[in-house]
């Protein structure tokens, strides 16, 4: 039996994993290669069967006492006027910053960390993955678990680039702390100019109010990891809006050290494994946080991956391809992102408009 799981990445994903595999008596290892656990973000979606499986870690209490409770969307005209709201509550799913839900998954998975490093290498065999770190000393495991999210490094080193399975969705998006009496508490207030979205974020428990920035673009070039050119193009994307509380979100988000942008990208492969490694979460299959799922999936998704090694007794080819094929229709399903995108971001003043007769309607 594989029993040494080695997974990487330390979000939603891979403590779910983590959480799932300790319990069958897998001996797992989790190599996250920030100091430590990142918080970032806004809310994130527990629904459907993630519910079931956040359940049953024993951990749904905690989930509902720190639940966002948002009620939906606002959009507002220049003057802050509200022009039309949807109401996206749902008595059954649970909206939780996914910092919290992060920082309580992290307390379900006793496990041991490899904080604040990284893999350089993996090389496979009949019998094992012998794994190169930046930091800690080599390392045999019988299994590799990619949760490194859309960028993932496991995926690079065992599928290929990335620009194999990236499918740019038009859009960059960018999220960050802001002062925290703007917006309407428990609604996401959005405002938009044609192509674009600025918004603010506020849940219904906590203190702290969030700035998110939406723009339609050609591909950009830039390092994704390279935070100043980050703020940078969300400045030039934004910077010459005066509307609406535009400039005072930009200014607070580009002294916010925890701003966090990317391409509103999704992760299209044909296979999730490859010998003895697998991806899981964002890296395997990122749907984008316009599908309002990335939670949701990573969450259902470790939970099959880990319970397929539990019942083929960690037999990976037999386990990664039930893996594959449980979970595929799900992804599939949540990658459908367009109706969200049109609401969120129309592309044009007649688009707005539509848009915000048919949300008065709803
Ligand atoms: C800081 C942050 C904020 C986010 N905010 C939002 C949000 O507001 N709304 C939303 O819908 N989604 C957000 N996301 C994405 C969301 O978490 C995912 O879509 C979804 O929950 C699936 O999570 P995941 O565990 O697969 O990947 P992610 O949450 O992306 O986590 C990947 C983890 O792997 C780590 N990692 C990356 N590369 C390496 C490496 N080479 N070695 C070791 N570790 C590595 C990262 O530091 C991170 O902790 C955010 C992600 C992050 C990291």
């Amino acid at each position: 039996m594989n029993t040494r799981v080695l997974i990487v990445g330390a979000s939603i994903a891979g403590l779910t994993a983590a959480h799932w595999l300790t319990r069958s008596g897998f001996d797992v290892t989790v190599v996250e290669r920030a100091p430590g656990l990142r918080t970032g973000g806004n809310g994130v979606d527990i629904r459907d069967d993630a519910i079931d499986v956040i359940e049953r870690m024993g951990i749904m209490p905690q989930v509902r006492a720190l639940a966002a409770d948002v009620r939906g969307m606002k959009f507002v005209d220049a003057e802050d006027r509200a022009v039309a709201r949807i109401d996206t509550s749902d008595p059954v799913a649970v909206e939780i910053m996914r910092g919290d839900l992060v920082a309580l998954l992290h307390r379900s998975a006793d496990v041991e960390y490899l904080f604040g490093d990284s893999i350089r290498a993996l090389t496979q065999d009949a019998d094992g993955v012998t794994v190169d770190f930046h930091t800690a000393p080599t390392r045999r495991f019988d299994l590799v678990l990619g949760a490194d999210g859309m960028h993932s490094t496991v995926r690079k080193l065992a599928f290929g680039p990335e620009e194999q399975f990236l499918r740019y969705k038009d859009h960059y998006f960018a999220f960050a702390n802001t002062d925290s009496t703007l917006g309407e508490d428990r609604w996401v207030t959005m405002y938009n100019e044609p192509g674009k979205m600025a918004g603010i974020y506020r849940s219904g428990n906590h203190a702290q109010a969030k700035a998110y920035f939406i723009f339609r673009s050609e591909p950009l070039a830039y390092d994704y990891r390279d935070m100043a050119a980050h703020k940078k193009l969300v400045t030039d994307a934004f910077g010459s809006d005066t509307s609406w509380r535009v400039p005072g979100l930009l200014a607070a988000a580009v002294e916010d050290p925890e701003f966090y942008f990317d391409a509103l990208s999704q992760v299209h492969m044909e296979s999730w494994s490859t010998g003895r490694i697998a991806l899981l979460g964002d890296a395997a299959w990122c749907a984008s946080p316009a599908s309002g799922a990335g939670a949701e999936l990573a969450i259902v998704g470790a939970y099959r991956l880990a319970s397929e090694l539990a019942a083929a007794n960690g037999d990976h080819r037999v386990a990664f391809e039930r893996y594959h094929a449980k979970h595929r229709a799900l992804v599939e399903k949540k990658q459908q992102i367009c109706m969200n995108m049109g609401l969120m971001v129309p592309k044009t003043a007649m688009g707005r408009k539509v848009r915000n007769t048919l949300a008065r309607l709803m």
